[in-house]
Formats: structure tokens, sequence, C-alpha cells
């Protein structure tokens, strides 16, 4: 096939002249993302081959390479992975096709603040994982070499980032991708930008990529292209080839114990797990033993990602079967409301052949799938009783809708879910603001004879605060959380209890506020006017017709004239239209 000259998308493009004016002021990360791909691919390639016998690729050296060569001032970064057929290189890299590119894109239309060569993006950038794009911070051409395993011929893929792309078919082409940036020249008397420097290349690699599985190994320059300025290196003869120095210590974190790791290499798993740029808010260990032993490191991000709520929105959980990857997204691990935790679980008595079949009606993950739930809502909690509350409040304005999910779906846990749930409530703080309270906190501020814990929903908190079935509650200083959430109306009708407390909507029948002396005062005053009005009352009855059960005298108005009330059982108003908004 001849050479093919395409235009990159326009998204793309614009990402590109981001990248190629380099507003990000970090710019190591590029290497991070390429050797994250082609950490990808070697652990795509294993698990293929592993499937299938007759794929005929060579998995018997998987590893990352990388190459210099300080004259023509060029990175190479190779693999021997998966690799790419021509249609995957089009389709992969000539688009957006991760989804954290998308959404930084889609964050830097919210924001506004999109001109190509704007600095005010450069913020943005550094919560985004780029990819390969990344590559155009350093390189001002960048070839793709690739072959896909199983495939005979291989593509090139040449850019300059500016605009278009070629592609052509490459008869002969090793196994795998290999990635050769042309560097730019500006940046060739700039020591800290030197990706040429077997130094440099160290350094970035310990920091960001020591725990890749595959060994990342270095291949020095020729021996005419550097002079050797490492001090104290054995140097062989000089015609010999150089030996390549593995990089990374390919230590599993999730099997090292606590002290021996730190904060910033936790990190920088989740960040090559998650495609997150950010630093996650919370790190979750857990190692079991006995019958059934596996390591768990999970995490809990510091941001939803846009797609939470999608219905095909991938759940963050890797499996390792004795440190070997097996797949990606394996929901069977996690429960749908934790969906946004990400991480890594690494059984040891599973076999590498497992499939989802098998791991939806396997015990042992059955049980798995409950321990790490508990130990998450665990993590939760402890968040919540931190003396610092930012945590919490971070994590609960990210993924607080999420979790109450569980309400609906997790029976075993319901009370835990309660428990570490916050809402708004007309309770104001000291410094009269507005605050979100937990249940435990509701409990202990009830009045003496109050026995449920009362609620209304509704669009939002200024709806519900204008809604006259407020108004006697407010009149008697009685607290009312208000639930503005869709799924709010869902969970809140299975009543549950916290603490021995129903929930009951101030929305639904009778109202039983104060104590029951007062209470049966009222309802003897209110029988008593019932009967007064009974001539109006069965007037308005008829005139509403159908759309109304029952005309009733309210205790609870005190400026409204009127009010619509939904039986204890009915669905109410928000419900409906929720049920609506479904199709249902
Ligand atoms: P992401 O890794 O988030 O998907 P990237 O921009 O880094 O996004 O890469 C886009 C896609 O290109 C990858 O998902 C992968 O399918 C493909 N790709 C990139 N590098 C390689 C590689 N070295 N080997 C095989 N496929 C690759
Ligand atoms: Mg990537």
């Amino acid at each position: 096939m001849p050479t093919e000259t395409f235009e990159f998308q326009v998204e793309a493009r614009r990402l590109l002249q981001m990248m190629i004016h380099s507003i990000y002021s970090n710019k190591d990360v590029f290497l991070r993302e390429l050797v994250s791909n082609a950490s990808d691919a070697l652990d795509k390639l294993r698990l293929e081959a592993l499937r299938d016998d007759t794929l005929g690729a060579d998995v018997s050296d998987l590893h990352i390479g990388l190459e210099t060569d300080p004259e023509a001032r060029t990175l190479t970064v190779r693999d021997n992975g998966i690799g790419m057929s021509r249609d995957e290189v089009v389709a992969l890299i000539g688009t957006i096709a991760n989804s954290g590119t998308a959404d930084f894109l889609k964050q830097l239309k919210d924001t506004d603040k999109g001109d190509a060569n704007g600095t005010g993006a450069d913020g943005l950038i550094g919560q985004f994982g780029v990819g390969f794009y990344s590559s155009f911070m350093v390189a001002d051409e960048v070839t793709l070499l690739t072959r896909r395993a199983g495939e005979t011929e291989g593509t090139r893929w040449t850019s300059s980032g500016e605009g278009t792309y070629t592609v052509e078919t490459v008869p002969d082409a090793p196994q795998g991708t290999s990635i050769v940036l042309r560097l730019k020249p500006e940046d060739a008397e700039d020591q800290l930008h030197d990706y040429t420097s077997p130094w440099k290349l160290r350094e970035i690699v310990k920091r960001y990529s020591d725990f890749i599985t595959w060994p990342i190994r270095m291949v020095p320059p020729s021996k005419d292209a550097e002079d050797g300025a490492e001090d104290g290196e054995e140097s062989a003869a000089p015609e010999a080839a150089p030996e390549p120095e593995t990089l990374n210590s390919m230590k599993a974190l999730w099997a090292r114990s606590r002290d021996e790791v730190s904060d910033d290499e936790y990190h920088e798993l989740y960040k090559h797990i998650s495609h997150d740029w950010t630093d996650p808010l919370e790190t979750i260990r857990l190692q079991a033993e006995g019958t059934f032993e596996y390591q768990a490191l999970l995490f809990i991000p510091a941001r939803a990602p846009q797609d939470l709520f999608m219905r095909d929105y991938k759940r963050g959980i890797q499996l390792y079967v004795k440190r070997v990857f097996i797949m990606d997204d394996c929901e069977e691990l996690m429960p749908p409301y934790l969906r946004f935790v990400k991480g890594v679980v690494d059984a040891q008595d599973l076999s590498l052949n497992v499939s989802r079949e098998i791991l939806q009606q396997d015990r042992q993950i059955q049980l798995m799938h409950r321990r790490l739930a508990k130990k998450v809502l665990a993590t939760v909690k402890d968040l919540q009783a931190a003396e610092d509350g930012t945590r919490y409040a971070t994590f609960w304005r990210e993924f607080g809708r999420v979790v109450k999910e569980g309400l609906l779906s997790d029976m075993e846990n319901r009370e835990t879910i309660l428990g570490v749930s916050s809402f708004a409530t007309t309770h104001e703080a000291e410094d009269g603001k507005e605050q979100l309270t937990t249940l435990a906190q509701y409990v202990e501020r009830m009045k003496d004879g109050q026995e449920h814990i009362f609620y209304l929903t509704g669009e939002s908190r200024q709806a519900i605060e204008n809604s006259p079935h407020m108004e006697a509650f407010r009149a008697r200083g009685i607290e009312v959380l208000l639930l503005t959430d869709p799924v709010d109306e869902v969970w809140v009708d299975t009543a549950p209890e916290f603490a021995g407390k129903q929930f009951r909507s101030v929305a639904k029948g009778e109202v039983d506020l104060g104590t029951a002396e007062e209470r049966e005062e009222a309802r003897a005053e209110r029988e008593k006017k019932q009967e007064e009005y009974a001539d109006l009352l069965t007037w308005m009855t008829e005139r509403l017709g159908e759309h109304v059960k029952d005309v009733r005298l309210s205790s609870r108005l005190t400026v409204s004239p009127a009010c619509v009330v939904s039986d204890t059982d009915d669905v109410t108003p928000a419900l409906e239209n929720l049920y609506r908004a479904m199709g249902q």
C-alpha cells in the first residue's frame, strides 16, 4: 500500500498544538506515558499468547527498551508487545481515543480557557493524561513503527504534530512497537531536558515507572557517540556491544511492606492504572492470608471522572494472578456503588486462564468482593472520623451520590453506608452557614419525643426550603434533612432505619410533632375543626374530583393556605419525575 496522508481530528489537532507549544512545564512525563503504553502492550501480548497458542508471537524476552543517539538527538522507546495493525494505528493514534484526553478537552471547553497557546490550560493539563501525544512536548517529529503480533506486515506512522500524519505499510518490521522521537533542538543545550542523557532517563524511570512489571532496559549510546561519561562503570572492550542496563526494580508495590514504599511510589502506580494525573485521595492496602491468599492495593481518586454515571463506565480494578496481569476492569471485585475505586488485586490461587464466567461463580471471589467493599467503607469511615474533615468532605462531594446507590443494593452494609453518608440539613452551623450533617449528628440533636428522622426530597435545596411542608417543622425548630440527589428518592422509599429511627418524609401522611400530650391535643383540636369545616372540605373534595384522594385540615402549615400531601406509601412527586425521566 502506498504512503497515505491523513488529517488529525479537530480535537486531536488542538491538543497537539498545546503539546507542541509545551504549555505544561513538566515535560518529563512523556516518558511515563510511552512506558505505560509499552507496558500495556506487553501485558496484552502475554495474555493473548496464553489464550491463543496459534498466535505465533515470541514471548520469551518481553521488555521495554530505551535507546538514545545524542548525535542525531533521538530517543527510541521500544517494546516487543502486542503491536498495532494498520487500522489500529489510524484509529488509535489519529484520534482522541483515550478517555483521559476526552475528559481533558471537555474540561477545557467548560472552563473556556481553551486558546491553543493559552497558558490557562497549564494547570488543567497537569491533571489529565494525554498519552501518546505528550511525545510532542519534547519531539518535533515522531515516527512509530509497529507490527501486530500474528501479522506479517508492519506499519510506519510519522508526524510532526502539525495537522497531518502519514501511514505506510512496511514489509519487515519487528514484533511490537518502536517510537523514535526526534528531540526538539531548543532543548539541546538544556541539561534539564536532555532526554539523550542516560542519567536523565534513569532518573525519570525511577521516579515514574519503577513498579512497571517488565524490565525497562536502557541501551547506552554506542561508544563513539558518547565517551562513557559514567565513572566507575566497568567498560567492556571497545568493539563489544554495550550491555543494556535495567532501570526499574520491577517490584510489585502491593507485595512490598508498607514502610518500604513511599507515598509517591503508590501515587505513580495509581496514575499508571487510572490514567489520572492527579494524586489519589486515599491509598488502601489489604493483605489476605490463609487458604485464599491475595493482596490488594486500592485507591480512592480525588476527583470523580466525567463518565461515572454513564452506562459503559469501566470499573478500575485490575486483576493479577501471581504478579501476572490478567484483566482490567474486573467488575466481580467491587460493587457498582464503589465503581470509582481503582487499584490492583493480586490473587495467588487462581488459574492464569481464569475467565469472567469463572470469576462470576467463584465463591472465593465473592468473599473477596465482600471483604474489599467492607475495607473501602471502613476507610471512608476513618476519613470521616479524622480530625481534619477536608478529605472526607472532598470524598463525599465527589462520590457521595454514587455511594448512596449502595443503600439500594447492599443490604449487608446499609447501616455502614448510612453512617458514612452526609446530608444537607436545615440545621445551621454556628456561623449560620449551610452545612452537611451525618445521621449520628442528626440523631443526637433530635428533640425530646421526636421519633423519626425527618427529610424532604426535591430538586434543589431552595425548592425544598420553599416547600409549604417545611413550615410546621421550621416553626417548631425541628431539623429536616434536605435530599436533592435523584437516588435519594429511591433509597428513602425503602424505609431504612438508622440507630433504630425510621426515616419519615415531612410531605407524607400525618406528621406527629411534639410530645405525646401535645399531639393528643392537636388531634382533638383538628377533629373539632374537621367537623366545623366538614361542609367546606366535602365541597372541595368534590370540586377537585379525581385530582386528589382527600382534603384534610392541616397542622403543618403556618403561612401557606394549602399544600398537596402524599399518602405514606405513595410515590413522591419527585420520584414520579425520576421514573418518568427513566422512561417508566
Ligand atoms: P491510552 O493509553 O490512555 O489509551 P494513549 O494515547 O497513550 O492513550 O494511547 C492510545 C492507544 O494507542 C492505546 O490505548 C493503545 O491501544 C495504542 N498504543 C499506544 N502505544 C502502544 C504500544 N506501544 N503498543 C501497542 N499499542 C499502543
Ligand atoms: Mg497511554
